[in-house]
């Protein structure tokens, strides 16, 4: 079975044919500038075809599908020989509410569920529906597909997790913590499981993704009981250019100072704030070291912030589920800064963690980075979403 998977985005769509008989990625790409403009660029990784890395014309999102479609298919870049063999499509869908607490097939029904949460994810899901529609049109309405939500593996958190302390009537409206990258903390802490060769009902795991966007998850017995992001995914730890946890009174504060409405003030909170905010530097940590070694005062606050609000809410996560078996680091900076994951290791003394510093150094692999004395493991693995919205769409059109 060969299934594409979608990750569409308001002008941007990235995708990977995966061969699940191996688990291997067949091709991948990322069309960029859909509606102004439009660039493609195809990776085949099976045989030896070349790259294709070209400007093409994008208007929408079907021109972008029916192009992927092309260059999967063509003799040049191509690593299948027809659409036909294509079995099934697994699309990321960022929003379910609490319609969703697991991936599901997609008909009308479930489309209109999907629209339905637009409110919560007014950025993201009316680009993950037109992505899907771009697919049914390009494709036809016989090739099955699924929806994978960021947002389902949350659900299975308690009220007193996700409930804000307002008003009842908020919550009746859909007010609460909802939480995200649900997809990649499923697939890290059964990983996780894997590598500790115990079955995960009977692990305690928290789950640190650590990239662009942050977030950390408490996995009680292989579900979520806790998240840091909330209702949207600004908050939480403070992110790469978002602010993370926030007192509302500063926002009023700085609204009233500054005559700025509340559109503009969300822009800085979702776009100027985080590392890049505080060290005025950039919001990429590999800069921030860079700044931090040259001397820069404020590159180093932001990263010991960044740490720090790793530390305590891995730490209060520890106390939620009354005790920790391991703790895993992923996405771009839990999986390539070795300096981030000592220093916030320093916070996970009181478990009685040991880091193996030589272990911490190595990169790009699945590998326990704690001493074997430790009393909480501590893990790198490298998050795959695609991978689970391709197995999850297998599960389902499968079976
Ligand atoms: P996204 O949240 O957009 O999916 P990623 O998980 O790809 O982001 O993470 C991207 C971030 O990873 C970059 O902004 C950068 O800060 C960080 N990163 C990547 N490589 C390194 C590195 N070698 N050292 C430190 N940080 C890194």
């Amino acid at each position: 079975m060969k299934i594409l998977v979608i990750n569409a985005g308001s002008s941007s769509l990235k995708y990977q044919l995966i061969d699940m008989e191996t688990e291997n990625v067949m091709a991948k790409g990322l069309c960029e500038r859909i509606g102004i403009g439009g660039q493609l660029k195809h990776t085949p990784l099976v045989g030896d075809k070349p790259v294709f890395n070209e400007d093409i014309d994008l208007p929408t999102h079907s021109e972008a599908i029916a192009a992927v479609i092309d260059k999967l298919t063509s003799e040049e870049y191509g690593v299948v020989s027809s659409m036909k063999e294509i079995d099934a499509v697994g699309h990321r869908v960022v929003h379910g509410g609490e319609k969703f607490a697991s991936s599901v097939l997609i008909n009308d029904e479930v489309l209109q569920a999907i629209d339905e949460c637009t409110p919560f994810a007014p950025l993201h899901n009316p680009a993950n529906i037109i992505g899907i529609q771009a697919c049914k049109e390009v494709m036809g309405e016989d090739v099955p597909m699924v929806a994978v939500f960021d947002t389902a593996f949350h659900q299975t958190m308690p009220p007193k997790a996700y409930m804000y302390a307002l008003p009842y009537e908020y919550y009746k409206e859909g007010v609460r913590r909802y939480g995200f990258h649900g997809t990649s903390h499923r697939y890290v802490s059964q990983r996780c499981a894997e590598l500790m060769g115990k079955p995960i009902e009977e692990l305690k795991i928290i789950s640190c993704h650590m990239g662009n966007g942050s977030s950390i998850c408490a996995v009680d017995g292989g579900k979520s009981v806790d998240t840091s992001m909330g209702f949207t995914p600004l908050v939480g730890l403070p992110m790469g250019t978002r602010c993370g946890d926030l007192d509302p009174g500063a926002m009023q504060f700085i609204m009233n100072k500054h005559n700025m409405p509340i559109d503009e003030m969300l822009t800085v909170l979702n776009k100027k704030s985080g590392v890049l905010g505080v060290s005025g530097v950039s919001s990429d940590f590999r800069d921030l070291d860079g700044a931090k070694s040259e001397g820069n005062n404020q590159a180093a606050l932001a990263l010991d912030m960044f740490h720090y609000w790793v530390g305590k809410v891995a730490g209060s996560y520890a106390a939620a589920m009354n005790g920790v078996d391991a703790i895993v680091f992923t996405a771009g900076v839990g999986e390539n800064s070795a300096s981030s994951r000592l220093a916030i290791s320093q916070y996970f003394g009181f478990l009685g963690v040991t880091i193996d510093e030589e272990a911490n150094s190595k990169r790009g692999e699945d590998i326990m980075i704690s001493t074997p004395d430790s009393k909480v493991k501590v893990f790198v693995i490298p998050t795959n979403e695609e991978l689970v919205i391709a197995r999850d769409t297998k599960d389902i059109v499968g079976g």
